[in-house]
């Protein structure tokens, strides 16, 4: 009997960028394909994505991609991997909808979708047979599976809470979870992202009455924003409008696309009479509207961006009123928000946003109750944390071990390590070989150490060009010249610049004939020499030799 091997390509780590693998003989399956955002060590860089060498090298063997859910960082990556190997879809219903929506934006139209219904369906999937369950999360549709394999069970939970009086009406299925985890458990895959909670994650039912109390003293416009996918969320903003009177109306393209969406599928309820278009506001008492509107974070570009920098059709005045229902968790979310925050309060806007903590906001992410409720659900032989940092897993493992068992039975895995399943056992196998694909612009994995290391020392140091003039037996023909950008104001330090080319030309003597290769490097270096001396900064050097 062969082994079912398990490889975690990305999502263990860090938070994001989901992509798990297993195989058994010459099937394969993906488990979810999202995406990762740039930290600040990769500027200018739009995302991150799994590295899919080893999926499109065995790509005859890939027979489907089965998505827990329907968040960026589970899907996200879909069209760049569709790109490269080709396997029908499997997901729940309004999964399917944020997919083909993502395929459309793309161009994507080469693709199979299958919708489950995660209350009744199995699928069959070349040897694994796939039974989803429903979890709780901050968005509806989102599941865990139960992957029946010929080495036995794995439960495999890639987020969760679980809230049992969720908002959107679909709470965690415990009795279908249980009674798939019945026989034996060879492992849980779970996500680790809570470990260090204490207690069960709180229920998001009473933020309705939070934000009701906190808009109710609105006396103009009402703005409200949450994550675009948070559909319960709009769901509780929307029943909040029909108590204080107010129309809803969506602004932002990826506010509106979602929550047609989930309108369609009846997921998000509410009465034509209770939206109102944008375009069709006019004459409408500002008192009397909510906005809903797209880019909580304050994402550069966003509608709250734009709102916040008055660059928007939309204005806000003094009195209006703005609820954050969102906490700034995403890496790098605080600094944005906090600026569109400041700049909303600067005119006049009475924001309520996450310090204040009025409870406007709750983490879909269980805690350590939540996931050890899924110990006892699954009681597994074997675990596997993933969707956290090294934090997030060394404290799961404490968890583990927290409910009497070994820790050797919790397997921490870094991106490309795999586990193989073999007899009831499971031991670490090969290490599949991963490396960061960063997306850039219309470049994707063109980006590496080198041209990130070049960027940041550019944004830091700035850049000096020196161009030689020489003939094309190598003798220097002119006094280079020297151009700067970002390293020193040429009005002021002109003298600077000048006595560089004056010593640099000393130090390499006018006669010489140099090759263009002695001649770049020994500028590289006198000059690098010379300007941390003068001015203990390091600029990127640029020698240009211009053959005449
Ligand atoms: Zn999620």
């Amino acid at each position: 009997m062969s082994a079912l091997k398990f490889i975690a390509l990305s999502g263990t780590t860090g938070v994001t960028e989901n992509l798990y693998v297993y195989e058994y003989g010459n099937d394969m399956i993906i488990l979810d394909c999202g995406v990762g955002f740039p930290d600040l060590e990769m500027p200018g860089v739009d995302l991150v994505i799994p590295d899919f060498s080893y999926v499109v090298k065995n790509r005859h063997k890939l027979k489907g991609i089965v998505l827990s859910q329907g968040h960026e960082d589970h899907i996200g990556a879909l069209p760049f991997l569709l790109k490269q190997a080709n396997a029908p879809i499997y997901c729940a219903p309004l999964v399917t909808e944020f997919v083909k929506e993502k395929f459309r934006d793309n161009g994507i139209t080469d693709y199979k979708i299958n919708t489950f219904n995660p209350d009744r369906d199995t699928v069959q999937i070349g040897p694994f047979r796939i039974t989803p369950f429903r979890v709780a999360h901050s968005i509806p549709d989102t599941v865990g599976f139960c992957l029946e394999t010929p080495v036995g069970k794995i439960m495999h939970v890639p987020e969760h809470k679980i809230d049992q009086e969720s908002v959107d009406g679909m709470p965690f299925d415990i009795v279908r979870a249980k009674k798939l985890a019945e026989g034996s458990v060879l492992c849980l895959i779970c996500d680790c992202l809570g470990a260090n909670n204490k207690g069960l994650a709180p229920s998001s039912v009473p933020i309705e009455e939070n934000m009701f109390n906190v808009a109710k003293n609105a006396k103009k416009a009402l703005y409200m924003s949450a994550m675009s996918s948070s559909i319960g969320r709009f769901q509780q903003m929307i029943n909040v409008a029909v108590r204080l009177n107010r129309k809803v109306v969506f602004v932002g393209r990826s506010v509106i696309n979602k929550t047609e969406s989930a309108h369609k599928l009846g997921y998000l309820k509410y009465l034509d009479n209770q939206v109102v278009e944008f375009k069709k506001t006019k004459g409408i008492q500002p008192r009397n509207l909510m906005y809903i509107i797209a880019g909580c974070y304050g994402q550069i570009g966003s509608s709250v961006y734009r709102l916040a920098t008055d660059d928007s059709r939309m204005e806000v005045s003094e009195g209006d009123m703005f609820i954050f229902s969102a906490n700034p968790a995403p890496p790098y979310s605080k600094e944005s928000q906090d600026f569109v925050i400041d700049e909303l309060i600067d005119r006049g806007v009475d924001v309520h946003y996450y310090d204040l903590n009025e409870g406007l906001h709750v983490s879909g992410h269980g805690g350590q109750e939540d996931i050890k409720m899924l110990f006892d659900i699954a009681k597994p032989k074997y675990f596997i944390p993933t969707g956290g940092t090294i934090k997030h897993m060394y404290s799961f493992e404490q968890l583990v071990v927290s409910t009497g068992r070994p820790k050797e039975i919790v397997f921490k895995l870094k991106p490309g390590d795999s586990v193989d399943f073999k007899d009831g056992t499971a031991v670490r196998g090969q290490k599949v070989k991963v490396k960061e694909v960063m997306v850039h612009g219309l470049g994707i994995g063109d980006i590496g150490k080198t041209v990130l290391e070049h960027r940041t020392l550019l944004g830091k140091q700035g850049v000096v060009v020196v161009v030689f003039k020489a003939s094309k037996e190598g003798k220097l023909l002119s006094k280079p010249e020297i151009v700067n950008r970002g390293f020193v104001f040429e009005g002021i330090s002109a003298g600077l610049l000048n006595d560089a080319i004056q010593r640099l030309m000393k130090h390499i003597g006018t006669h010489n004939k140099l090759s263009s290769k002695i001649l770049k490097d020994e500028a590289i270096k006198f000059l690098e020499g010379y300007f941390y001396k003068t001015t203990g900064r390091s600029p990127m050097i640029l020698p240009v030799v211009v053959e005449v």
